[in-house]
């Protein structure tokens, strides 16, 4: 299992490299991630998250059983096509351990990208795993949820993460 990097490490705020090639490599850490992310009951990971600053993200939203929309896969090099709409959902991060917030994002998006297998694939993704991606796809630019939020929202959301880390140090 690979370690989670939490905020404010750099390598967050940092836009990953594409893919050349699914390698061998690049298939040994697409195997990590997915362990890295079910071990974390995570349903998104994205690979600067694992401290790696490749263009890969692995989701498998089928744990929610209450959401009729459902996505497992390996997006490796994404591109966003086209969105529509709007939904806001009460999001979380591994990479901000116990803090949750609601961001509005698109509700429907058509995204291309290469998977596992090298093939190139173009997907229309609605509701939570059109959520999940927008949220790997902005880590895998360097930006978190954080960065969705108004000024106030954000600063709120932050003194409430550092508070909760302080309190994790402290323990
Ligand atoms: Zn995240």
């Amino acid at each position: 299992m690979l370690e989670i990097v939490t905020f404010p490490n750099d390598i967050l705020k940092r836009k990953t490299n594409p893919v050349k090639k699914v390698d061998a490599e690049i298939k040994e850490i697409i195997s990590q991630m997915k362990e890295t992310m079910y071990k974390n009951d995570g349903i998104g990971l994205a690979a600067n998250q694992v401290n790696i600053p490749l263009s890969i993200m692995v989701i498998d939203t089928t744990s929610r059983e209450e959401e009729h929309e459902k996505f497992q896969g390996v997006l490796i090099n994404p591109t966003l096509v086209e969105k529509a709409g709007e939904i806001k959902f009460k999001e979380g991060c591994l990479s901000f351990p116990g803090l949750q917030v609601e961001v509005l994002r698109a509700k429907e998006v058509i995204i291309k990208a290469v998977n596992e297998f090298e093939e190139e694939v173009m997907l229309h993704l609605r509701e939570l795993p059109a959520i999940v991606f927008q949220h790997e796809f902005d880590h895998l630019n360097g930006i978190t949820f954080l960065d969705r939020l108004g000024g106030l929202k954000k600063r709120l959301a932050l003194e409430k993460y550092n508070k909760s880390l302080k309190e994790k140090v402290g323990a």
